[in-house]
Formats: structure tokens, C-alpha cells, sequence
């Protein structure tokens, strides 16, 4: 397993904006990365990028600690030591599933016995050791999807690259597939790096998301870290389905870890991490709860402008105003309401940041 590292990598086609924006990326030796963003936002192309498939720009690129693109220097794929799967699987039709998994060791000119061993574990390791034997055509989408894994597996490369390699697959047997490829990266100890554009998915997966939007890395960090303290609204909304209030934060710290907001001429002591002046209010939906007007504590005031049934609940679209600020929340309740309606919320968490 190896480590990966990009330092300020950009990559531009044409004259338009930049597909990957100063990326600086470090992905630890073994880690299951998850790069996560909405389609068009640069996933591939710094996947490419990491595989030699795309030239940078400008910046560096390493793997294992040495450098391969950057500084004039270009590694070819070929010896990058990097396997990569596809959401297209990529497998020879007319060749039966050990011919296609040994394909690379051929290429590689490892001797025949060696060629069997490492086949034979890598079918081991994906649960296809019963289907050798078997054409493409004769497997399901799932089984052809670890065959196209078992391919990179057998080159045992430092590194995997998967691009959205499950996107093909329906939604019950992409749920089972994730729980098959964070087994098959622990028991193979190789650094994978996954791209999808699906939020659960990466969350499921991964140990650490890195978040792109436009190019640009938005913040990498654990699940919990990014559904709780998100760096900035498009993670806040990416994420958790959440949605973002400019405040002000007061100078004045509560306690540590909280900030201190003015927001409708009232006082929340929220978490957060932002410095006093203007600030940023992460709100998820099960952040709000519907309250009883002059009940303990802060309110927000607003009215329902649209009311959708999600989940057993009804998700709620509050607009509510602060001054100059119209801004909408989400919040579920357990009852229908109508449009127009006039509600109290309060808020029993969210995430206090710098106005960007
Ligand atoms: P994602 O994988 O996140 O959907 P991509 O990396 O494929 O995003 O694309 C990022 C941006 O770069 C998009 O605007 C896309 O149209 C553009 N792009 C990607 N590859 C090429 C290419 N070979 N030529 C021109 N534009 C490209
Ligand atoms: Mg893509």
C-alpha cells in the first residue's frame, strides 16, 4: 500500500474553468478515500490525474512517496503501480474469468505458476473462486464487477483507482457490493481511492470523504466529522441535506466549542468553530424541531412555503427573515401543515462557520 499526495494540481481543457482547481489532496498508505461531488465537479479527471492517464498543468503528483508528475518529470501509468476499475467493467467477452483476470499478469511476463497463484487469490478474495471458469456474459453485473477487481488485485498494486465502479448496479445489490469492497480492502491492504457521486455511498465506504465541488476540494474528513462540522454550505448541503442562515457571531465565547449568534433579534449559543462578525448557520433538517410559540428558550419564526412526505415524515420548507436575510430551512414534523403557514422552530443543534 502506498500513500498518494497531490500538491496544487490543476488541470484545464480548452479555455473554460479549470475541471481540477489546485488540488491538494494526501491520501494515507491504506486508506479507503472516497472522492465525493456532484457530476461534472472533477472526480475523474483527478482520478486520471493519479493514474497517469491525464497530464497536470501545474502542481505535483506522488505515490509511495515518489514522484510522478510534477517538476517535469512524467511517470507512465503502466508504471505508476496503480490497478483501476471502471464503471464500465471492461472484460474481455470471449475469454472466461480466468483468462480476463490474468490478462495483466500475462502482459507482466510472470511465470505460468506464479500467473495460477495470484489469480486463484484474487478470485479467492472477491468470492469468485467457484466461477473460473465462467464467461462474462454468464455472470450478473455484481460478479462482473469483482472480476474487474480481482484483475487490478492480481497486479497487486499499491494503489487502487474506482470510478464509480457500482453506479450500474441496482440499488440492493450497490448496498451489498459496498459491504463486499470495504471487506476486500481490508483483508487486501491496498490504498483504494473511490470515486462516486453519491453521498451515502461514500459515507458507507469510505474512511475519509474528500468533497470536490467545481474543481475545487471542498474539505476531507471523516463521515461523522463532515455530517456534523461541515466547512462550508456546499458541504452543509451536500451532505446532510442542509441549509445555511448568515449570522452575526457575537465576540463573546459561552463555553469552549460554542459560538454566540444573533439571529432575529434573539441570542443562540450553538456549536461552532467561527470567529466573531458575519458567520454561516448549518441547519439540518433534524437539527429544527417545531416548538410552541412562547415555550423556553430561542425561536425562529417563519411560514411553510412547501411541504413534501419523505421518510415517514413531512419535510418541511420554512422561509424565514432577519433583516435584509430571506433564507429557507428544512425541518420534518410528524403532522401535515399547510402552505403559508406560520411556524416556530427551535434548534436544538447546527453548525456555527465563517461567511465564506
Ligand atoms: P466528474 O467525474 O466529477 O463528473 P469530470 O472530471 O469528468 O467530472 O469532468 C470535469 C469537467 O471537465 C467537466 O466540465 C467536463 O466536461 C470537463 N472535461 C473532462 N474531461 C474532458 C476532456 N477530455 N475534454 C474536455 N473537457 C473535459
Ligand atoms: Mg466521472
Amino acid at each position: 500500500m502506498a500513500q498518494i499526495e497531490l500538491g496544487d494540481v490543476t488541470r484545464r481543457f480548452g479555455t473554460g474553468a479549470a475541471a481540477v482547481d489546485g488540488l491538494n489532496l494526501h491520501v494515507p498508505a491504506g486508506c479507503f478515500l472516497a472522492l465525493l461531488g456532484p457530476s461534472g465537479c472533477g472526480k475523474t479527471t483527478a482520478l486520471r490525474l493519479i493514474a497517469g492517464l491525464e497530464r497536470p498543468d501545474s502542481g505535483v503528483i506522488g505515490i509511495g512517496g515518489r514522484l510522478v508528475a510534477g517538476d517535469g518529470l512524467f511517470v507512465e501509468p503502466e508504471d505508476r503501480g496503480i490497478g483501476m476499475v471502471f464503471q464500465s467493467y471492461a472484460l474481455w467477452p470471449h475469454m472466461d474469468v480466468f483468462a480476463n483476470v490474468e490478462f495483466g499478469l500475462r502482459v507482466r511476463r510472470l511465470p505460468a505458476a506464479e500467473r495460477r497463484a495470484r489469480v486463484r487469490d484474487a478470485l479467492e478474495l472477491v468470492g469468485l473462486a467457484g466461477h473460473a471458469r465462467r464467461r462474462p456474459h454468464e455472470l450478473s453485473g455484481g460478479q462482473r464487477q469483482r472480476v474487474a477487481l480481482a484483475r487490478s488485485l492480481a497486479v497487486r498494486p499499491s494503489v487502487i483507482l474506482l470510478d464509480e465502479p457500482l453506479a450500474n448496479l441496482d440499488a440492493h445489490l450497490r448496498e451489498q457490493m459496498q459491504a463486499e469492497f470495504r471487506r476486500i480492502h481490508r483483508e487486501a491492504k491496498t490504498t483504494f481511492v473511490f470515486v462516486t457521486h453519491d453521498q451515502a455511498e461514500a459515507m458507507a465506504l469510505a474512511d475519509l470523504v474528500a468533497v470536490m465541488d467545481a474543481g475545487r476540494l471542498q474539505q476531507v474528513a471523516d463521515a461523522q466529522t463532515l455530517f456534523r462540522k461541515p466547512a462550508c454550505a456546499m458541504v452543509a448541503r451536500f451532505i446532510a441535506g442542509g441549509r445555511t442562515v448568515p449570522v452575526a457571531v457575537a465576540p463573546e465565547r459561552p463555553a469552549e466549542g460554542l459560538c454566540r449568534i444573533r439571529l432575529q433579534e434573539q441570542v443562540f449559543d450553538l456549536p461552532g468553530d467561527a470567529p466573531s462578525g458575519q458567520g454561516l448557520l448549518c441547519l439540518r433538517p433534524r437539527d429544527l424541531a417545531l416548538a410552541q410559540e412562547g415555550g423556553p428558550g430561542p425561536r425562529l419564526h417563519g411560514h411553510v412555503e412547501d411541504a413534501r412526505f419523505e421518510g415517514g415524515d413531512h419535510l418541511l420548507t420554512v422561509v424565514i427573515e432577519d433583516g435584509p436575510h430571506r433564507s429557507r430551512v428544512t425541518v420534518r414534523s410528524a403532522s401535515a401543515r399547510r402552505r403559508g403557514e406560520a411556524v416556530s422552530l427551535a434548534a436544538t443543534g447546527g453548525w456555527v462557520l465563517r461567511a465564506a
